[in-house]
């Protein structure tokens, strides 16, 4: 079996038998579709196809003594040569700009920018070498076939082509705030399957809920004393960080200073501990396509410890940052933090030795990881609506463009019961791999990190292998004419990067979804209230909904009537918008945002579908607008907007299928919308810098 977790954990497959090879199986409890029916257990993907077809792409084919392979690409006929190297590697030989579709003729290496790489640049160096790619470090006029920024989508200018290693507005949205926003509307609609996310307050305009709720909690129950963590927007590396237990005890903002923004959190305060300590999981989350929606969890990652033995809160120690929180960059200042030697010890760790531990001291670690797995799912089932909005605002429809993927880390606290808790998306996760010590008294050198370097450089080489453009021309290819789910898995060939032979690193992505996506599409509500919003954006890369465009919405969804007048849409369009004004996305343009659009939304929903639960209200709203816009009996204000923004249910499970001319490759018919553009990380366009992108590296 595989050695993922330490070596002695066997994880049943879903359906209960033993897969030898699967370490990642969702275990969560079986969730409801949209009309409460439960969705069975989805069986793992097939890794290996039968019959005459041959292999999918991502299979290891190579036998000892066999020099070239030739793969069959499943659904295409095409065949694509390749053979395994002396390191292990795998090389297609389709790599470049036109393989010509000769067999076995070696190509160009696949270019890499790195001259934006920052931090990154020395774990990309030596993913770049294992893998015989070729590095471009000063940039260059010809384009690359990937470009690595350090910091955001916005980092390298122009580029037409490729693919980028950021998606636009993934900074913007994993901040403190609008991942609270985010994850609050997914809470309100699925209250059990979003528990992993403790209670929040956005402040300051939420500071007058947030003491109200306090007082009134402790009014109910004289014992309890709870704490909370308070968290500045956008901040990073554990800055600006405090504990409170009461409201009276915020800090005021500094004189003259705009109040900072910032999230009031409820404290966990029986973390699970190892070795009497508090740490924390940094997770890296491939998120390599939003549509089709494509997450892979590396199965490595690390283990930030503190440095002072944990008690739980008290107003004695509530100060006590070593004690309380995780990070890195603070404990390092602390006399006690052990630069770890080798992957168990020390106040880094890799995960799998912290899962070892526990796994032998009988925790079920196969729980535990299944539990994050739906914890990293969900978490991006909630951010992926806002992305696409970005996505649309920044890349208008129609023009070519680089690709984007990203690697995000997660941050996961355990708590004392084994459940795991949502602390942050870092949309920029720190891949350095030295760290600075202090080899004689005030005198520091970057030395390198063993640890460091054994999980990052694994998930940046398996990144890159799992964009290569080879693979990329063999999914696209796929896309005509499989499903989205089904291209987007055999676009990865089995789901992996391909396997090693023996003797080198096997891979450390593992994918997550669509493998399970049956188990997580009914959460994907508020991407089709997103689609819908995009739907009516109009074409001009615009984030937010002008009042004629939402009033278009409700005319061409039929929302109004003798009880809902368009004065009254009006109102509700000018009151919410208004609520919303100072919030991100880009708060100096007018207009709705996505989210302000949901709350309209659910709104709406509430008004109608009075006696169903919030979820069901809004799905049952969803299924009316769509077969709204779908019918063929719209009126010509509705072939309007339709032919300024794209398929509002393209890709999101759940939605009606698009008329037949939508899905026409061709032209569309003159009276019809026309073809809607798929907001795929496949045609991602550079375009003018819409949003504030801060460069915090965390
Ligand atoms: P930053 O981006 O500044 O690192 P985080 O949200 O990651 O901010 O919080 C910093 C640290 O504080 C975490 O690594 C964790 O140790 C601790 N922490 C954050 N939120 C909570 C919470 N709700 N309960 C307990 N500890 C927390």
């Amino acid at each position: 079996m595989s050695d993922c977790y330490g070596g002695r954990v066997q994880l049943p497959d879903v359906d209960g038998r033993e897969d030898d090879d699967e370490c990642f199986v969702p275990l969560s409890p079986v969730l409801l579709d949209a009309s409460g029916v439960p969705i069975n257990p989805v069986p793992a993907l097939e890794f290996r196809t039968t019959g005459t077809e041959g292999v999918e792409v991502g299979e290891n084919v190579n036998k000892p003594g066999r020099e070239q392979q030739r793969l069959l690409v499943k659904g295409t006929g095409k065949v694509v040569g390749g053979k395994w190297e002396t390191n292990g590697n795998f090389s297609t030989g389709i790599h470049g700009q036109e393989d010509g579709g000769k067999l076995g003729k070696k190509r160009r290496p696949v270019t890499v920018d790195t001259s934006k790489a920052k931090t990154s640049l020395e774990a990309l160096k030596i993913s770049i070498r294992q893998l015989k790619w070729k590095e471009i470090p000063t940039g260059r006029r010809a384009p690359c076939d990937i470009y690595w920024n350090g910091v955001s989508f916005l980092d390298n200018e122009n580029i037409t082509s490729g693919q980028v290693n950021k998606f636009p507005g993934m900074l913007e949205i994993s901040r403190k705030i609008n991942l609270s926003r985010a994850v609050r509307i997914m809470q309100e609609l699925f209250p059990v399957e979003y528990d992993f996310y403790p209670r929040s307050w956005i402040l300051p305009d939420e500071y007058q809920q947030f003491s109200t709720q306090l007082r009134m909690a402790k009014e109910s129950d004289a014992a309890l004393n709870p704490t909370f963590i308070v968290k500045p927007d956008g901040g990073s590396q554990g800055e600006g960080i405090y504990l409170i237990r009461d409201p009276a005890e915020l800090r005021p903002a500094v004189a003259g200073a705009p109040a900072r923004q910032a999230v009031v959190q409820e404290y966990i305060h029986k973390p699970l501990l190892v070795d009497k300590l508090k740490f924390d999981i940094r997770l890296y989350v491939l998120l390599k396509s939003l549509e089709p929606l494509e997450i892979y969890i590396a199965k490595e990652g690390l283990t930030r410890f503190c440095t002072e033995p944990y008690k739980e809160p008290s107003q004695k120690n509530l100060g006590h940052v070593f004690m309380h929180l995780t990070n890195y960059s603070l404990n390092v200042h602390s006399g006690n933090f052990v630069h770890s030697e080798s992957q168990s010890t020390g106040s880094k760790r890799t995960l799998s030795s912290v899962l070892q531990r526990l796994a032998a001291k009988g925790v079920d670690v196969k729980r535990v990881w299944s539990d994050i797995i739906g914890l990293v799912i969900k978490t991006v089932v909630a951010v992926v609506p806002q992305l696409k909005v970005y996505y649309h605002g920044v890349i208008p429809p129609g023009k070519p463009g680089p690709a984007c993927f990203q690697i995000l880390g997660f941050d996961i606290l355990l708590m004392k019961n084994l459940k795991p808790v949502l602390l942050e998306v870092n949309a920029n996760p720190s891949m350095r791999i030295d760290h600075e010590q202090e080899v004689a008294p005030g005198v520091f050198e970057c030395l390198p990190s063993p640890v460091d370097e054994e999980v990052k450089v694994g998930v940046i080489r398996d990144t890159l292998r799992l964009v290569d453009p080879g693979l990329k021309r063999t999914s696209s290819c796929q896309r005509r004419s499989a499903g989205a789910d089904e291209a987007a898995a055999a676009a990865a060939g089995d789901g992996q990067v391909r396997k090693h032979p023996d003797g080198v690193p096997s891979p450390c992505l593992k994918q997550v979804f669509p493998k399970y996506s049956r188990q997580f599409n009914s959460l994907r509500l508020v991407e089709r209230i997103a689609a819908l919003f995009v739907r009516f954006l109009g074409v001009k890369g615009n984030m937010r909904l002008g009042p004629t465009a939402f009033r278009t919405f409700i005319r061409n969804c039929k929302l109004s009537g003798s009880n809902f007048t368009m004065a009254s849409v009006d109102i509700l369009y000018i009151d919410i918008a208004r609520r919303w004004s100072g919030a991100p996305p880009d708060s100096r343009e007018a207009g709705m945002s996505l989210q302000a659009f949901v709350e309209a939304f659910l709104y709406l929903a509430a008004r109608r579908f009075k006696s169903q639960t919030p979820r069901e209200q809004a799905a049952s709203l969803l299924d009316l607008c769509e077969a709204q816009l779908e019918s063929p009996t719209a009126g010509p204000e509705e072939c309007r907007s339709l032919s300024c923004g794209r398929s509002a249910s393209r890709g999101v499970p759940g939605a009606p299928k698009p008329r037949a001319h939508i899905q026409h490759l061709g032209p569309a018919p003159p009276s019809s919308a026309p073809l809607p553009r798929r907001a795929s990380s496949q045609d991602c366009r550079r375009a003018k810098p819409r949003s504030r992108e801060t460069h915090a590296e965390n």
